[in-house]
């Protein structure tokens, strides 16, 4: 296992705006605060959103769409940076009216009414790199 230990910086609670896009508005959030690595979680509900299931052979990932009104359930993420740039990594549990549930990797969404808890944390600067054993962009620790 790689891991490196970090602090604790800001904390921040925020409302996202109505129909903005929820991983962008979080990326936006954490350049204008010039926040480099950070974890969230967001409450409330989106309009529609995009979830993927990562497949492990294909090394693709097969797009769920909803178009529908959800709330979310749950949602977890954190941010890192990707090319030295702020990217995030977002999963998100979801639910209809019918009280279906929706879960996965989130692609974007468009919030209706949404909460965010954004806890900042401060160290070394954390950058994803390309994977080849997964396919996917992984923490790098340097060497650790
Ligand atoms: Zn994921």
């Amino acid at each position: 296992m790689q891991s490196t230990s970090y602090k604790l910086g800001r904390f921040f609670l925020c409302r996202l705006k109505h129909d903005s896009k929820l991983t962008r508005s979080i990326v936006n959030f954490a350049r204008e605060k010039r926040v480099k690595m950070a974890f969230f979680t967001v409450v409330g509900a989106v309009k529609q959103a995009r979830l993927a299931y990562y497949d492990q052979v294909e090394h693709e990932y097969q797009k769920i769409k909803l178009d529908q009104p959800l709330e979310i359930a749950n949602c977890f993420g954190n941010l890192s940076l990707k090319d030295g740039k702020p990217f995030t990594h977002v999963h998100a549990v979801l639910v209809n009216k019918a009280g279906k549930t929706y879960a996965g990797h989130m692609i974007g969404a468009t919030v209706f009414a949404a909460e965010l808890h954004f806890q900042e944390l401060l160290g070394k600067k954390l950058e994803r790199e390309y994977d080849q054993t997964t396919g996917l962009a992984l923490w790098e620790f340097g060497g650790l």
